[in-house]
Parts: structure tokens; sequence; C-alpha cells
């Protein structure tokens, strides 16, 4: 068995796959060209959210069984042309869940504070400390829109803090939100109510900018609000009208409408706005966990 890893992988990943006496083959995001002379005698493939895995790759390949993906996002695979083969594909959902979940905290605090404005000062020589009056996140309720996995943790770890948890999903799981100690909302009411309000529902055509002004409006002036979801599920022209007009106070962003973010996008001109590129799952721990679960998903295919 052979198997291409055209990502990188976390070792211990690696050995999974070597104990499974496969035989391995690693480059780093080959382009279509070379997936195709790569791919004529692999039986797997493991990828992250690059290479592309396309119909063309994937009709080069005739002993193709499996297409793993460590991490979330099946995006970069043509799903239709793998069915036709019947080549099956994995991928690791819940190994970043906890990560963002810590992303998105460190968002809160951070605007909640105000710590990459005040650091930004001090490289400038600015001591702003009467501009850095916070607010403390204990006792204040946070709004948690899409309660999933990386919800779910958030929830978790913000009644820890002594928040109030407010839920909005068109699914609800009571149970779960019972053990959180959340409670479900419209979600208009969680707008309203909302002191922080944070964004966990995939990318699909009923969340496309389901933050839009009219939304927005509906927040409190003094209101966080922090994506760590998709960009598109904020309308990035009113969040930034939001932001310059104060309808809120504040904004935490991991992902944008554009990725990466154009250089002097009118966001980076605010100071009320803290910035990160798409980094939530960038942790050690969840790549190794994405890579060891789509690793053994693949011994377990290939053997079984
Ligand atoms: P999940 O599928 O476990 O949870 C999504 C939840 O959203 C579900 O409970 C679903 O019922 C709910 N939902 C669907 N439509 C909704 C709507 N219109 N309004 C409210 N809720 C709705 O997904 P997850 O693992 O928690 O991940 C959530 C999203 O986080 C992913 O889709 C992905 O886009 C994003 N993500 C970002 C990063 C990052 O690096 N920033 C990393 C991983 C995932």
């Amino acid at each position: 068995m052979k198997v291409l890893v055209a990502a990188p992988l976390h070792e211990k990943a690696i050995e999974v796959l070597k104990n499974a006496g496969f035989e391995m083959v690693y480059e780093e995001y080959p382009d279509e060209d070379r997936l195709v002379e790569l791919v004529g005698d692999v039986d797997a493939i493991i990828v992250r959210s690059k290479p592309k895995i396309t119909r063309r790759v994937i009709e080069a390949a005739p002993k193709l069984k499996v297409i793993g993906r460590a991490g979330v996002g099946l995006d970069n695979i043509d799903l239709e042309a793998a069915k036709e083969r019947g080549i099956k594909v994995v991928n690791s959902p819940g190994a970043s869940s906890r990560s963002v979940a810590e992303l998105v905290l460190a968002l809160m605090f951070n605007v909640a504070r105000k710590v990459a404005f005040a650091d930004r000062k001090m490289r400038e020589g600015v001591w702003a400390k009467k501009q850095c009056m916070g607010i403390e996140l204990e006792g204040k309720t946070l709004g948690i829109i899409g309660f999933g996995r990386i919800g779910y943790q958030i929830a978790k770890i913000a009644s820890a803090l002594g928040m109030n948890v407010l839920l909005y999903d068109p699914y609800p799981n009571e149970e779960r939100a019972r053990e959180v100690g959340g409670r479900f909302a419209d979600l208009e009411t969680l707008l309203r109510e909302s002191d922080v309000v944070t964004l966990h529902v995939p990318l699909v055509d009923s969340t496309y900018h389901l933050i839009n002004e009219e939304r927005l409006k509906l927040m409190k002036k003094s209101a966080i609000l922090i994506n760590a979801a998709r960009g598109p599920v904020v309308d990035t022209k009113a969040l930034v009208k939001a932001l310059k007009e104060g309808w809120i106070a504040g904004a935490g962003l991991d992902v944008y409408e554009e990725e990466p973010l154009p250089k002097d996008h009118p966001l980076t001109k605010l100071d009320n706005v803290v910035l990160t590129p798409h980094i939530g799952a960038s942790t050690v721990e969840a790549q190794m966990r994405a890579g060891v679960q789509v690793a053994e998903q693949i011994v377990d295919i290939l053997k079984g």
C-alpha cells in the first residue's frame, strides 16, 4: 500500500502510517500537474486545506481508495468525482474544536481589555492608560450563534468564567445546553441581550451575511462581536460601519470575506478590532489530532 502525503503532517500521524507498514511519499503542496505524476500507483492521498484534489488528479489515480483531509473543510476535494469512483473521503471534524474555542477566548479578552491596542501604543512610546479602560467578562452575557462542537467548547469555558450563556441554533441540543448552563433564545433576543456575540455556524446559503446591518443594529452599543467561523457569515462593509459609528464597541476576527485580508483594508485602520490570520486550528495539539485521526481512518479503510 502506498500513501501520498501531499501536505505537512504531524510526526505522530506519520508513525501511524509507518506502523501499518505503508510505503510513503511526501511532497509538500504539489500542483495539479505534479499530482497527476505522483498519484499513478497510490492507494491513499493525505491533504490539508491544500493542495486541490481535482477530477483530473482522481482520474490519474486508478488504485486510489481513500482521500484524507487533516482538518475540516472539504472544499479542496472534488467530492463528486471521488463518489463516482467509490473513493472514500475522510476528515477530522472535532480535532481543532478546543483550539478554535481557546482562540475565541483570547480574542474576547483581547478586545475587552484592549490588549493589541495597548501593545501598539507601547511600541510607539505612548503610555495609553486612559484609553485602555476595559470591561470584565465575569457576569456578562455571551451569545453563541451555532451550538455545535466549537460552540459547546466555548460555552464550557465561558460558564467556568462566570458568564451567562445564551445559545442560538436551529437544531437545539437541550441536554448539552443544560450541561454548560446555557439557555436557548431566538436570534433577535440573543443579539439584543449579549455583551459578547460569537459565531460558530458553517458557511451555507442561510448563514451568508447572517450578521448584516440590521442585526448589528440590534446589538448593544457596548457589545463585542467575534467571528472565527467563516468570513462571509458577516457583512464586512456593515461591520466596518458599525465599528466606525459605534453601533457596537469592538470586534475580534480570525476569518475574512477575502483571505488573506488585503493590505490597507478598512478593518486594519480601526483601533477597536483585533485581527488574526485564520489561525483557529493552528496549534500543535490540533494539528497532531487532525493528522492522527485521518491516518487511523486511512489504516482502517486500507486494511479493513
Ligand atoms: P458543527 O457542525 O459542530 O456546528 C455548527 C452548528 O451550527 C451546528 O450545531 C448547526 O446546527 C448550527 N447551525 C447551522 N446553521 C445555523 C444557523 N443558520 N444559525 C445558527 N446555527 C446554525 O461545526 P463546528 O466544528 O463547531 O465548526 C463551526 C464552524 O467553525 C465551521 O463550519 C468552520 O467554518 C469554522 N471553523 C473555523 C476554524 C478557524 O480556523 N477559525 C477552524 C475550524 C472550524
